[in-house]
């Protein structure tokens, strides 16, 4: 799955072999019906987006929690 710190650079849409993954308004995503699990796209994202769907949940809470400081400045 492809977490919010997606930055929208198109690598992993690039090096798919199946087209599972397509730009969406905010990021890329992956089409799950076309995705086969091969990990191909994950060493190549330069921010580390992509990741297992069981790391998911966990991904986003970082994330977020690393915007909510940025914001307050803490
Ligand atoms: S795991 Fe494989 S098939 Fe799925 S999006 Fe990544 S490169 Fe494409
Ligand atoms: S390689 Fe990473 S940052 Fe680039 S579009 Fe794909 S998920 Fe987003």
């Amino acid at each position: 799955m492809v977490s919010s710190d997606c930055t929208r650079c198109g690598v992993c849409e690039f090096m798919c072999p199946r087209d599972a993954i397509k730009e969406a308004p905010n990021q890329f995503v992956i089409r799950r019906h076309l995705c086969n699990g091969c990990g191909e796209c994950l060493p190549y994202c330069p921010v580390r987006a992509i990741v297992p769907q069981d790391e998911f949940a966990a991904r986003q809470q970082r994330t977020r929690k690393a915007e909510l400081k940025r914001i307050l400045g803490v």
